[in-house]
């Protein structure tokens, strides 16, 4: 068993290393087991405060139930803890959404690459989990009636959307998740077999 979880582990490593080059900024890995998922947190999508129930595929109500969370979640051995911070120009709240928006945009693209790496350095069942809801289209097919995402390959769930408690998990990692007014930051996590 050694040699293979000692290979497991530069793995893991060399991850982390290629999540920090790609832009990734802190990183923290943490074992998977200590991923809290929490009923609240999916009851505070179902409360809609976000306004994306059910209007986004990767949102509930289309996500699995957070007792199978909890099973996915794990069958993981590591979890890569991601964030990206972001300056603020300007703290009004529609300049904060767009900066959001755009970042989230580009931390799940790159969380996806992250995880396409993940895929071709033997860890297949590698995970990506982004922030809030997918926006990789302007308006989100579900919206139109269409239950067929439009880029299957590229759209992921967010830690939230899955259950998971964000603050809570990324405070077992020894990472707080700062709210300022000069700078956000963008979080999500790799799940790794
Ligand atoms: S890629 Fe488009 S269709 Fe798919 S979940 Fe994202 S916004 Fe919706």
């Amino acid at each position: 068993m050694y040699p293979d979880l000692k290979r497991k582990l530069l793995g893991v490593l060399e991850l982390d290393a290629y999540a920090q080059g790609i832009g990734f900024d802190p990183t923290k890995l943490l074992l998977a087991k200590d991923i809290v998922v929490d009923e609240r947190v999916r009851m505070h999508c179902q409360l809609n405060l976000c306004c994306n129930y059910g209007h986004n595929l990767m949102c509930p109500p289309f996500l699995p139930p957070i007792a199978e969370t909890r099973v996915l979640v794990g069958k993981y051995t590591f979890a890569l803890l991601l964030q990206m911070q972001q300056k603020l120009q300007q703290s009004d709240k529609e300049s904060m959404r767009q900066v959001f928006n755009e970042t989230a945009r580009r931390f799940g693209q790159l969380a996806v690459t992250l995880e396409r790496k993940a895929f071709s350095d033997g860890f297949r069942l590698a995970m990506a989990l982004g922030a809030g809801e997918c926006k990789l289209c302007s308006t989100c097919a579900i919206q139109n009636g269409d239950h067929h995402c439009i880029y299957p390959g590229t759209a992921r769930p967010s830690m939230e959307g899955m259950g998971i408690d964000v603050g809570k998990t990324f405070a077992a990692a020894g990472l707080t998740l700062e709210f300022r007014s000069d700078q956000l930051t963008v979080a999500g996590l790799l799940l790794i077999d």
